[in-house]
C-alpha cells in the first residue's frame, strides 16, 4: 500500500507539471468544458499506460541469451537481429522489439521472448 501512496504522489506531481504546460494551449481561447477534461483523461492516461507498457517489456527483452534452444527440435539458434511487433493490449498497441533467432537444424525463426512473456 505505500508503494501505491508513493506513485500516487509522483503521478500527482508529473500531471501538475504537464498541466501547467498546456494550460491554455489548445482550445483557442474557449472556455474548457467536461468534454475537454475527459479528453485529457482519456489521452494522458494512455500515454502513461504505453509508456509503463514500453519501459516493463524492455526490462524483459533487453538482454536475449545468446543461443536459446529452438522451441520444435531443441538445438541451439543462431541470432537474427530483432524485430519490433505491435502488442495489442487493454490500453492500446504498445510496440514489443524481440531478439529473432533461426534454428540452423530446422530452419524455423523464434523468439525466446515471446515464451517467457506469455505473449
Ligand atoms: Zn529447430
Amino acid at each position: 500500500m505505500a508503494r501505491n501512496k508513493l506513485i500516487e504522489e509522483r503521478v500527482q506531481a508529473l500531471v501538475s507539471e504537464l498541466l501547467a504546460e498546456e494550460a491554455g494551449m489548445e482550445l483557442g481561447g474557449r472556455r474548457e468544458n467536461i468534454d475537454d477534461i475527459e479528453n485529457a483523461m482519456v489521452r494522458i492516461g494512455d500515454l502513461v499506460a504505453r509508456e509503463v507498457g514500453m519501459q516493463k517489456l524492455k526490462l524483459h527483452t533487453e538482454h536475449p541469451p545468446e543461443h536459446p534452444r529452438c522451441p520444435q527440435c531443441g538445438h541451439a539458434g543462431e541470432r537474427r537481429g530483432e524485430q519490433t511487433r505491435q502488442l495489442i493490449t487493454r490500453r492500446g498497441e504498445v510496440p514489443l522489439t524481440e531478439a529473432k533467432y533461426s534454428c540452423p537444424k530446422c530452419r524455423r525463426h523464434f523468439f525466446p521472448s515471446a515464451g517467457r512473456l506469455g505473449a
